[in-house]
């Protein structure tokens, strides 16, 4: 019985040689070169062929490569009855959160100003350096609440959203029916939903009215959140005040796109945080023998909900 490794985009020589060097009895395939498809029990996939998964008769598991399941969960073909699992880890914590600190710390400490002052030559030592501010995490699960910790830690207050209220000691939480309520007590916003139908286009020009003028905007989840027209409308009537963007509808940003030229857009090529094949392939062999015993399995996505 054997592992298959689906990710046509992604050098996956790596995840093979890393599960084969944790447990060299494993039988791991790689696309295209998948031998008889019976033989397929646990398929690990970043972005597979489309109807490719309801192929492999003897499947017990589907394993993202990473946090986000959107690429699993958009093929309509998944068979229902298999079990989704994502990689939890410190390690992509670890990066999201620097990210989203650096992303924060940049307009607190207005960088676009100061690296505009260099450019002019301009030293001005009367402007206020830094905004006050206070940052919304827009999906407080398992990497916005690392990032909410460590901006705490900082200093800054801290609201997190999530869809069902979570207790969080020093931050103020809100349940989905309180989001209007969220939007106004904040004036930076953090993206950091999964992409599921619900949530696609969400940060739209609707929402912008709703939130302080000049919010900030950090989208670190999915292109399919934002909507570009909007988002350039905002700016243009000062909704926002900017934008530090990881993710775009159309990746990669095609050259000529309005949005490198922007001075006030900061752009990242959807590097936020990578997944570390070293921490993401114990997890996917624990989930794989996990599966085989009929044991609970970990970072297990809830199919009803999508992510
Ligand atoms: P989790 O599933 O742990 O957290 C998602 C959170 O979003 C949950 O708190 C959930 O609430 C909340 N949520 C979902 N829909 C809504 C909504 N409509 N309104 C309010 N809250 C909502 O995910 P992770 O933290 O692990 O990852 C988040 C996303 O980050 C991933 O889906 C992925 O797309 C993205 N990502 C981006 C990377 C990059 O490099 N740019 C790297 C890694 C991940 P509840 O729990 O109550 O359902």
């Amino acid at each position: 019985m054997a592992i298959a490794i689906l990710a046509p985009t992604r050098d996956t020589s790596v995840w093979r040689d890393g599960m084969l060097k944790l447990d060299p009895s494993l039988e791991i395939r790689t696309f295209p070169d998948l031998g008889d498809y019976h033989d397929i029990e646990c398929a690990v996939v970043w972005n597979h062929p489309r109807g490719m998964l309801r192929e492999f008769p003897s499947l017990k598991v589907i394993c993202s490569m990473g946090a986000g399941v959107d690429h699993i969960i958009s093929d309509p073909d998944i068979p229902r009855h298999i079990p989704i699992t994502k990689i939890v880890d410190e390690r992509l914590s670890f990066s999201m959160s620097n990210y989203i600190v650096m992303a924060v710390l940049h307009h607190h400490r207005r960088w676009d100003k100061y690296m505009r002052d260099k450019t002019n030559q301009t030293w001005d030592q009367a402007a206020n350096p830094e905004i006050d501010i206070k940052v919304g995490i827009m999906g407080f699960g398992a990497l916005g609440q690392d990032a909410g910790k460590k901006l705490t830690a900082l200093g800054f207050e801290v609201h997190g959203l999530s869809r069902t209220q979570v207790g969080f000691e020093g931050i103020t939480t809100y349940g989905e029916d309180d989001t209007d309520l969220f939007l106004s007590r904040i004036n930076v916003l953090v993206c950091l939903l999964p992409l599921v139908s619900e949530n696609v286009g969400i940060l739209n020009y609707t929402l912008f009215q709703k939130m302080n003028k000049g919010t900030y905007l950090i989208n670190v989840a999915r292109g399919g959140h934002q909507v570009g027209n909007d988002i350039k409308r905002a700016l243009d009537e000062g909704l926002l005040s900017g934008a530090f963007l990881d993710v775009f509808e159309e990746e990669p940003l095609p050259k000529g796109h309005w949005m490198w030229q922007h001075s006030d857009i900061q752009i990242s090529p959807h590097n936020a945080s990578l997944t570390n094949p070293t921490a993401a392939i114990p997890q996917i062999i624990d989930n794989y023998r996990r599966v085989l015993q009929g044991a609970k399995l970990i970072n297990q996505i809830d199919r009803e909900k999508g992510y």
